[in-house]
């Protein structure tokens, strides 16, 4: 089959849910460049829920999404979709006002003593804090099952998920989209979904539209032993302020982070030793865990628009063109009501709980 409805390009997390949106009323086409779903960003995220993170329309789709995580579908094939995980905020006396800040919010940060906190992490070194803040509604998500979800739901659908097919050649023609790819094919189809992350713009250049400004920011993240400390059931701690932040990684291991944001091209991005260097320093600063050696590391590409906002929009410099993009640090803890949303713009239907946001998240707004 050459013939679509939709063409979705990139497989991550972005794409595959959108994909399986729209599966039910279109025949749907989900190319990806890589040999793998979810080789880029979408494989290296830290996989947690955080209610009180990102912009408003952000927090929107992060709050709308909560459902889905809390009572997911009976063939959702997980059984740990979302487990829960607390975000515990430290903050040394020059971090009081971000704290403050994130307890205004009014969105369930309360404040707690010290001793609660440590009590809930053992290794914070005394002094180090002032005051600590609690987020008692957070869980870790199962980044890959959801994702294999929404891919399952395209092929049993009738989809096609076109693995090591980079859409190279994009073009408007007798009312359609023509994509031809690495691999050799020559696809058509009246709209295309550009869910191609970092290379959002790239994406768009090659359809011959202008760029909406997308920057690709790297962030580390490095693996350690925190022995003799049990962390399995630790909150994730990190500082007021969000300059770094630790996490348990499969029982019995640490993920740490420096949050470093460093703007860059998309490609397969690798860690920075520095980064690695500086993410460790920053929690022993607040915590006492000694680092023998760093066990692995990983960097990924957290793509953001101008604004830091969402970009979900056709595109009004030609028809058919829809963009997905600027999902920063939030794409898969928003997925499920933002693929929701999304399949609804793309069909022109009613956008439900979501239509408070789109005039904040139109790509267009940066022409
Ligand atoms: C260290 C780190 C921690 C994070 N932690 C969290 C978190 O805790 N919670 C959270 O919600 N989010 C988190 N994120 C962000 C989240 O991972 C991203 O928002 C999300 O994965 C973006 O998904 P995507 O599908 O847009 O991008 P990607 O997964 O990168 O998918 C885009 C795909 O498009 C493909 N592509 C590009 N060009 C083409 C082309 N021309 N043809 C075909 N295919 C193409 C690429 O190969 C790629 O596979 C984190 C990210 C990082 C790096």
């Amino acid at each position: 089959m050459s013939q679509f409805d939709v063409i979705v390009i990139g497989a991550g997390m972005v794409g595959a849910s959108i994909s399986a949106r729209l599966i039910p009323t279109h025949r749907v086409a989900l190319l990806e460049a890589e040999e793998q779903a979810g080789f880029h960003t979408t494989g290296r995220s830290a996989a947690i829920w955080i209610r009180n993170y990102g912009p408003p329309d952000v927090r929107v789709l992060t709050g709308l999404s909560r459902e889905f995580y809390k009572n997911p579908p009976d063939d959702i094939g997980t059984d740990h979709l979302a487990v829960d995980r607390a975000i515990l905020y430290l903050a040394p006396a020059d971090q009081g006002r971000q704290l403050d800040e994130l307890i205004a919010q009014n969105l369930g940060i309360e404040e707690i003593s010290l001793a609660r906190a440590k009590m809930l992490c053992p290794a914070i070194i005394d002094g180090y804090a002032t005051r600590a803040g609690l987020e008692a509604d957070g869980f870790d998500m199962d980044v890959a099952g959801l994702h294999q979800y929404f891919l399952r739901k395209l092929r049993q659908g009738g989809g096609q998920v076109m693995l090591r097919n980079r859409a190279g050649r994009i073009e408007r023609k007798n009312r359609a989209w023509a994509v031809e790819t690495s691999g050799g094919l020559t696809i058509t189809a009246p709209i295309v979904v550009n869910a191609a992350g970092a290379w959002g713009d790239e994406v768009a250049k090659i359809a011959g539209l202008a760029p909406i400004g997308l920057v690709p920011c790297r962030r580390t993240a490095a693996i350690i032993d925190p022995a003799p400390y049990e962390v399995e059931h630790w909150p994730l701690v990190q500082s007021a302020a969000h300059d770094w932040y630790i996490r348990a990684e499969a029982r019995t291991r640490l993920m740490v982070t420096p949050c470093d944001e460093t703007p860059d091209v998309p490609h397969d991005v690798q860690p920075d030793e520095l980064d690695i260097a500086i993410g460790i320093d920053r929690m022993q600063r607040a915590l006492k865990i000694e680092v023998k050696r760093v066990e692995h590391s990983w960097a990924g590409l957290r793509t953001f628009s101008p604004d830091r906002s969402l970009a979900f929009g056709y595109d009004n410099a030609v028809e058919g063109f829809f963009w997905a993009v600027g999902q920063g640090g939030y794409g898969i803890q928003t997925a499920p009501a933002a693929s929701a949303l999304i399949a609804a713009l793309v069909k022109h239907e009613d956008p439900g709980e979501g239509a408070s946001i789109i005039r904040d998240i139109d790509p267009m707004r940066f022409r």
